[in-house]
């Protein structure tokens, strides 16, 4: 596995690697790994022939100083999983690397980032495209693996790939949990043990509005509701969004149907932890 820090170091591995003819797959992450970044990695390890993983917390995709200073990094504990993945280059660059200077460019996409976390997050998608697009021409991988835990990044990424014709296969993976139920997140590490119980709530109440909506539930706003009541319960939890939406646009829905997700955002003792769950008869 090689590690390398800078884009010309990482130019010259990628373009050994499209000499060889290798497909590349590429899994952009911003560290604190756990088995949620590592099943994207085993996804592309069984489609692609050359895996490149980025580590890289993008200061401009945060919009609170606190909430990036605050976020998990162990570099050595990363570069020992990956080791043991197999993987072929970790892309690790500085800040500076990346924003040699504030880039005068800005890329949008109203009609899918105005919405959900768009909406409480302001300019974090904007950094989240600028930086999956930089990342994009400077490994130019064959396929890019994005998780569903952060369902409205998938999509976003997904269209932006489509409406500037980049030659890149961009593929949503399974959300991974914990036994315990909690959805895995790098920011996970900063809950105390009553945080981390009363952040299991969160999929307990997907869970629940998904029973009612197997049983002939459809109305929004009570599904809403149960999923806020179950939520609240816990004393650290305070809830930020509940939405249930369409896969595609992302608009919210009038009467809840097969296919349409929950997304949750809740704040666990100032930690903004979400999740989401679709609605569909597979067993929960
Ligand atoms: P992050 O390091 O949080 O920016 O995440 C990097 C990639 O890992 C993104 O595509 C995330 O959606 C994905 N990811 C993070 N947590 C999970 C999870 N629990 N299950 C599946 N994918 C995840």
């Amino acid at each position: 596995m090689k590690v390398v820090k800078s884009k010309i170091e990482l130019k010259q591995e990628i373009y050994k690697a499209k000499q060889e003819n290798k497909i590349i797959g590429f899994v952009p992450t911003m560290g604190y790994l756990h088995e949620g970044h590592l099943s994207l990695i085993r996804e592309a390890k069984k489609e692609c022939d050359y895996i490149v993983v980025s580590i890289f917390v993008n200061p401009k995709q945060f919009n609170s100083e606190e909430d990036l200073k605050k976020y998990p990094r162990d570099y050595e504990r990363d570069l020992n999983l990956l080791e043991k993945e197999a993987i072929d280059l970790v892309f690790m660059p500085e800040i500076e690397e990346i924003y040699p200077e504030d880039p005068k460019i800005f890329i949008d996409m109203p009609s899918l980032t105005n919405k959900l976390c768009g909406i409480h997050r302001p300019g974090h998608f904007q950094g989240v495209l600028l930086v999956v697009l930089k990342l994009f021409h400077l490994v130019e991988p064959n396929k890019a693996y994005f998780g569903k835990k952060d369902y409205q990044q998938y999509k976003i990424i997904k269209q932006m790939v489509k409406d500037l014709d980049m030659d890149i296969e961009v593929i949503g993976c399974p959300l991974i949990r914990e036994d315990s139920g909690i959805a895995l997140s790098s920011r996970n590490a900063r809950l105390s043990n009553k945080g981390y119980s009363d952040a299991q709530l969160i999929y307990r109440a997907l869970q629940i509005a998904k029973k009612e909506w197997l049983k002939g539930e459809t109305k929004p706003e009570t599904l809403k509701e149960i999923i806020k009541d179950i939520i609240e319960t816990g004393s650290l939890n305070r809830v930020e969004y509940i939405e249930i939406v369409d896969p595609e646009n992302l608009e919210n829905v009038k009467e809840a149907k097969e296919g349409d997700i929950i997304a949750v955002a809740v704040y666990t003792e100032n930690v903004r932890l979400i999740d989401n769950i679709e609605l569909n008869r597979e067993d929960i």
